[in-house]
């Protein structure tokens, strides 16, 4: 048991105590409101998809296909594996076709050893309807839902042409919440104009709410993003973290998490082809192990 928070595996082990589960990524085909026009066209200003897409995500797959080949994947390694549908790509709710998104959730349950359902979605694309559906599922099958909530400053919404409030935000996890799902948010560290202590405000104010996980990672510019062209252009300034300020953000936010947040993860590692800055050269883990180095180190007396 970590000594300094919870991490997303032990939740993961209180609802599934009999076996390991892994997520695996589907791209079920649906756009997102933010970039076709239903809220504007230009998306997030740091958005390019295919820098969080996993290669056997391919939505002209079906579902159980796409499964299929994540099972492969992972399965090679852990032959006892089981698995969360994780419909990620894009805004995974962002249809007015509720029967046919239910259909594609039934058929992910429908798939052999997956147990659960992921879906991650804006705080803005969960209508009540799909929260009582999804809450139906619940009652048989786990259900967690990640909101991309990003930062609670409205001013930096804007400015990262998010297309949602803070108060879009409280309003959909506290439904998710209440109606029994396992409910997450994501957050981004080092938007453009946020300090450290904005970070930590978000935090402050996230962990207020119901939720069961909170995943952060550093803000990374990504090739062929607005945010890309924004900074060549000298259109905007961000303070990008190097992975030594980042560590203390870290130890902060775990600090200010109580354990009954579990902390799912705390950087993104985006492809080299894509990834413009910063460039740490370090892997998930890697963060992970100089962070619990610092905590161990902190904590001696
Ligand atoms: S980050 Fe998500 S919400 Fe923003 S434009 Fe990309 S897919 Fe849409």
């Amino acid at each position: 048991m970590n000594p300094w928070y919870t991490e997303y595996g032990d939740l993961l082990r209180s609802i599934f105590p009999d076996f390991k589960v892994q997520k695996i990524s589907v791209n079920a085909g649906f756009s997102c409101p933010n970039r076709d026009g239903t809220i504007s066209t230009g998306g997030c200003i740091y958005c390019n998809n295919r820098s969080f897409s996993p290669s056997y995500c391919d939505p002209s797959s079906s579902i159980t296909e796409q499964i299929t080949r994540g099972k492969e994947f992972f399965g090679r390694k852990y032959p006892r594996m089981k698995y969360l549908a994780y419909f990620q790509s894009y805004t995974s709710t962002f249809t007015t076709a509720t029967d046919r998104l239910v259909s594609l959730w039934r058929e992910a349950l429908s798939v052999p050893d997956v147990v659960g359902l992921v879906i991650g979605t804006r705080p803005d694309c969960f209508p009540q309807k799909l929260v009582e559906i999804l809450a139906e599922i619940n009652r048989t099958t786990p259900v967690f839902v990640e909101f991309g909530v990003e930062t609670s400053h409205d001013e930096t919404l804007r400015i990262i042409n998010r297309g949602h409030s803070w108060q879009d935000s409280v309003d959909a996890v506290t439904r998710s919440a209440e109606a029994g799902l396992h409910t997450g948010i994501h957050l981004i560290a080092g938007l453009p104009g946020e300090s450290d202590d904005d970070v930590l405000t978000t935090v402050s104010r996230a962990v207020e709410l119901l939720i069961s996980s909170l995943k952060m990672h550093q803000l990374q510019v990504i090739r062929d993003t607005t945010l890309h062209r924004l900074i060549s252009e000298k259109k905007i300034s961000c303070d990008l973290y190097t992975p030594d300020r980042y560590l203390d953000l870290c130890v902060k936010i775990i600090r200010m998490t109580p354990r009954s947040i579990a902390l799912e993860r705390f950087v993104s590692s985006s492809p080299a082809d894509l990834l413009v800055a910063p460039r740490w050269n370090l892997k998930n883990y890697q963060f992970v192990n100089l962070l619990h180095n610092r905590l161990k180190q902190l904590s001696k007396p």
